[in-house]
């Protein structure tokens, strides 16, 4: 027998299934509605202005280990403030432990394996539903998951009193994964005043959050505005873990570039988590690759490429937004029954439809048009070339 004769096939990804099937289909008119990258209203690949000028910047760069240590706890500085906030003390005062990681996923990652080493009888509480690697990565990390209340089918936004019941009755310091804003894959997510609630609740339950922020500036176009929750627990001094990534807001994907940061008590605290963090890094891939890393503090630490990307992003943003109005406009246009107000009051990537698995196969057959089985619609897939096609079908397979 051979060594590896007892190996089947690892159960097919729910979101690279859908590329999978959108590449195989030869139908001209074909529209990918998975991808969760952001698209140009051509449906092309951006790659934006300040991150070119960041490229001509460090050409011919050498990449030494001295530099790569330099540029490492730059991107650090700066991501750290992004998140907690320029004048925020915990940054000030060195009061957290940041490291650089493999994108959004390695920095849940790293920050699932720290629980294990650290807590390794807690669970990490799962919006329901998550985006689906959440359950891959701490699952990997033999860190058992429990689910909270998060989504109401009938209204297709939030359900807060079921939420908030859950965060009441899970045990005193649970860890809980929250998504700070744009919630993948439903778009729903809590008012200023419900984060408030949450926060507060999980001080009496003395819960441990942990955000995974993968789409800052997604939401709302303004990078202060989606950190609102997170700057709301630490008004309320919360020691939090946060998971950054670039893939999305820079429109870095192949670069891997993230960061994670946990907040500590003192710097003491924070130099002894932060060389737990690095250790765990060290065992599984070394250091990470340092270009990537480089363009985003060459962008955050030049005022002038700042500007240039908060505004590009705030266009990408504000496409997405535009696109979610004219394609509401355009199926209630054409007489649906239904209600479609949660596509315009849903925010970031995704609109969470409410088409069944079976509507979303007959998208697939009948219009060509590909989403996960779940109805989750890329809006950066959207655009004003398609945008009239993809109503018309949307209403021939939901009326
Ligand atoms: N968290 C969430 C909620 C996401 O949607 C994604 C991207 N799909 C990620 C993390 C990780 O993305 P990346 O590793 O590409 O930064």
């Amino acid at each position: 027998v051979g060594c590896w004769d007892h190996v089947g096939p690892a159960p097919k990804d729910p979101i690279n299934g859908v590329t999978e099937a959108f590449l195989a289909d030869p139908s001209p008119s074909k529209i990918n509605l998975g991808v969760g990258a952001y698209r140009d209203d051509k449906g092309r690949p951006v790659v934006l202005q300040c991150v070119r000028e960041a490229e001509a910047k460090i050409a011919g760069s050498v990449f030494l280990e001295s530099l790569s240590a330099v540029v490492n706890s730059k991107m650090i500085e700066e991501s750290v403030k992004l998140v907690y906030g320029n004048d925020s003390d915990v940054v000030k005062e060195g009061r957290f432990a940041g490291v650089q990681a493999l994108s959004g996923t390695g920095a849940c990652r790293l920050f699932a394996e720290f629980q294990r080493r650290f807590h390794p009888e807690s669970h990490i509480y799962f919006p329901d539903p998550t985006w689906s690697n959440h359950h891959n990565i701490w699952r990997d990390a033999q860190i058992r998951e429990r689910t909270y209340h998060y989504y109401h089918h009938d209204s297709k936004g939030l359900n807060f009193a079921a939420l908030i019941d859950d965060i009441k009755n899970a045990p005193h310091g649970s860890f809980f994964l929250l998504h700070p804003c744009a919630h993948n894959p439903t778009g729903a997510d809590p008012t200023e005043e419900q984060w408030r609630e949450i926060s507060y609740q999980f001080k009496v339950k003395n819960h441990f959050p942990f955000f995974d922020m993968a789409y800052q500036g997604f939401a709302s176009g303004d990078l202060d505005k989606d950190a609102q929750a997170i700057r709301i627990f630490l008004e309320d001094k919360h020691l939090i873990g946060c998971a950054q990534s670039y893939a999305k807001n820079m429109g870095l994907y192949g670069h891997r570039v993230g960061c994670l940061s946990i907040l500590c008590s003192d710097s003491k605290q924070g130099a002894a988590i932060r060389s737990q963090l690095q250790q765990i890094a060290r065992a599984m891939y070394g250091s990470p690759p340092v270009h990537g890393v480089l363009l985003v503090s060459t962008i955050l630490s030049d005022s002038d490429l700042k500007s240039l990307w908060v505004d590009e992003l705030k266009d990408m943003a504000d496409r997405i937004r535009t696109m979610r109005t004219t394609l509401r406009e355009n199926i209630e246009k054409l007489g649906s029954p239904l209600c479609w107000e949660h596509i315009t009051n849903q925010l970031g990537m995704f609109c969470f439809s409410g088409l069944s698995p079976d509507q979303v196969d007959r998208l697939a057959r009948e219009f060509h048009i590909y989403m996960t089985r779940d109805g989750r619609i890329s809006m950066a897939g959207v655009t004003t070339g398609n945008v009239n096609y993809v109503a018309n079908a949307i209403h021939e397979v939901a009326s």
